[in-house]
């Protein structure tokens, strides 16, 4: 748990989340400002800043993530969505604790604006 850290606070249920998917690891939680008909999160509970904070000592929880958006992605029924991270100001991050975007239901445009 990182101060001042808001998925942090999430994941340790101090700030309230509609959450659609919790175990040790990770929480899927449906986005606050959705930018699509179905909009969720999954986060690390542990803090990692970003995908640049990956390395070899905490790279599991990745993978086990990407197993977890199969999962839920399925059990809601989407049969197209597209994950998405931002990675530093410039991208668009604007909460600095490993996230990903799960994002269905409308066309989407590339390349990504
Ligand atoms: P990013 O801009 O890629 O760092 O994504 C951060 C995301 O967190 C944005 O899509 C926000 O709408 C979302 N967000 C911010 N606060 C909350 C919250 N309290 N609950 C759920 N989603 C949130
Ligand atoms: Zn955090």
């Amino acid at each position: 748990m990182t101060n001042d850290c808001l998925f942090c606070a999430i994941a340790a249920g101090e700030i309230p989340s509609k959450k659609v998917y919790e175990d040790e690891l990770c929480l899927a939680f449906y986005d606050i400002a959705p930018q699509a008909p179905v909009h969720f999160l999954v986060i690390p509970k542990a803090h990692i800043p970003s995908v640049a904070g990956v390395n070899s000592a905490n790279s599991a929880v990745v993978a086990h993530i990407f197993e977890v958006i199969a999962h839920v992605s399925r059990e809601l029924g989407l049969e197209s969505y597209r994950v998405v991270s931002n990675i530093g100001d410039q991208a668009g991050q604007t909460v600095h604790h490993l996230h990903f975007h799960v994002l269905s239901g409308r066309d989407m445009t590339w390349p990504p604006g």
